[in-house]
């Protein structure tokens, strides 16, 4: 293990009990580390979530790193093999809740920058900590509602680093440079009920949707791009029938959502959905739901940045994704124009015996202490 101290701060941070949306002091601990480095601090409370921002440097370009320091549930406490709020070793594996997700990813971040600021007294541009402890949860007073009441904007952050973990297998296997939109809708659909024996008094919505139903999941709504699949439309619940047998029935509802590119906007599907529907010369309403626009990243300094230093400290090539589950990248891609995702392996995460490994967070560290050389140092 190169960087030693990686471990302590981690050994630090798990010790914390911070269960989703409390932090247990990890930010009180964070924020005194960065103090020592000479970091300026700032504090954003909302409700029970604390949120920590710190700066070192006043120039540009700004690089962030945005993480959380809140963790999920252990779940059954007894099927773990070690009490998951103490770093424990065993097999060569590191045991806790939010080794991986991220306390890991935050102590390699901790590392890297006082490892760079040891070796560049003067740096070019300057560094900020976004680290919420309202990501697990709702996310509602997290890195949203410091992006959206406007804390962040005098930060001026150029790049940003989301340290979740990203990696599937190995480290540096992944980088995540964007995600899919989300948009779903509630269809109900009006027949009318009768008797299966007289279907010329009733009208089957069951019948009459089947074609346009078809339409709907043959459509192609977009093609996809380099970095996006095609846009997907899945159905997730279709309901329509009382539960006799002998009765047509009145109404069918319909639950779907598009996972979507950047190729196309939620007016443009809605749209889509709609004109179908309107062909179809059905008796219908849709209620519309909206979770998250699409955002990519595109090859600039810091995805380049982040690849190469993979490469040069890892010898491995990353796949660029963009799949998965929403983080708060989506947040903070409202007020940053590159905003990539990388850090350990995801394999473990959320899981009874959550882990990580030495080499695992060493590799991480070399990572970022590159990507700091390459986008800050001095030349
Ligand atoms: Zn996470």
């Amino acid at each position: 293990m190169k960087y030693n101290n990686v471990i302590n701060i981690l050994d630090k941070l798990i010790s914390c009990k911070s269960l989703t949306p409390f932090d247990d002091k990890c930010q009180e601990y964070i924020s005194n580390f960065l103090k020592d480095l000479g970091f300026e601090i700032e504090f954003k409370k909302y409700g029970d979530v604390t949120n920590l921002i710190a700066r070192y440097g006043s120039q540009r370009p700004v690089l962030a790193y945005v993480g959380h320091t809140d963790v999920v549930p252990t779940g059954d406490i007894e099927k773990w093999h070690s009490d998951p709020f103490k770093l424990t070793e065993k097999d060569s594996k590191l045991y806790g809740r939010g080794t991986s997700d991220m306390k890991g990813g935050i102590a390699c971040m901790l590392h890297s920058i006082e490892d760079f600021l040891k070796h560049n007294q003067n740096i070019i541009g300057s560094i900020v900590i976004v680290l919420t402890s309202d990501e697990e949860g709702p996310a509602v007073n997290g890195i949203k509602k410091l992006v959206e009441s406007g804390d962040l904007s005098k930060y001026d952050i150029d790049m940003c680093i989301v340290g979740e973990p990203s990696c599937k297998k190995n480290i540096g296997d992944t980088i995540k440079n964007g995600r899919r939109g989300s948009l779903s809708g509630a269809l109900r659909i009006q027949g009318i009920q009768g008797h299966i024996a007289y279907p010329q008094n009733a009208e089957n919505p069951i019948h009459a949707f089947s074609s346009t139903l078809d339409k709907l999941v043959s459509e192609k709504y977009d093609q996809g791009n380099e970095y996006f699949p095609p846009t997907s439309f899945q159905i997730s619940n279709i309901n329509s029938g009382v539960g006799a047998t002998n009765i047509i029935p009145g109404e069918l509802s319909m639950d779907f959502n598009f996972r979507y590119s950047t190729e196309t906007t939620k007016d443009e599907l809605q749209n889509k959905f709609e004109k179908i529907m309107q062909q179809s010369g059905l008796n219908y309403a849709v209620n519309w739901s909206h979770s998250g626009d699409p955002f990519l990243t595109e090859k600039k300094d810091l995805l380049n940045a982040c690849a190469l230093a993979i490469e040069e400290e890892l010898g491995v090539t990353a796949e660029i994704s963009t799949d998965g589950g929403t983080s708060d990248g989506r947040f903070m891609a409202k007020i940053c124009d590159q905003v990539i995702e990388f850090g350990l392996i995801n394999e473990s995460i959320h899981k009874i015996n959550e882990h990580t490994t030495s080499s695992a967070l060493d590799d991480v560290t070399k990572v970022y202490i590159s990507i700091l050389n390459k986008l800050l140092a001095k030349k």
